[in-house]
């Protein structure tokens, strides 16, 4: 097969389209409001973790 080429960009540009689409918060306090509501709400068990890209602080169903 021809045509394969590197993704060299790739995981970056979904890492930054990753942060706009996700819930952000400044702090862990505010994440972990947010996640305590979505367990209630939605039965969802999420983890609220630290971002490198943006340094903000967003909710992961990654368990
Ligand atoms: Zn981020």
């Amino acid at each position: 097969m021809s045509g394969r080429r590197k993704r060299t960009s790739r995981s970056e540009v979904a890492r930054d389209i990753d942060c706009n689409e996700k819930l952000s918060f400044d702090n862990q306090k505010q994440a972990n409001a947010a996640k305590i509501v979505a367990d209630m709400q939605h039965g969802t068990k999420l983890k609220v973790y630290h971002c490198n890209s943006c340094n903000l602080w967003h909710l992961t169903s990654y368990y």
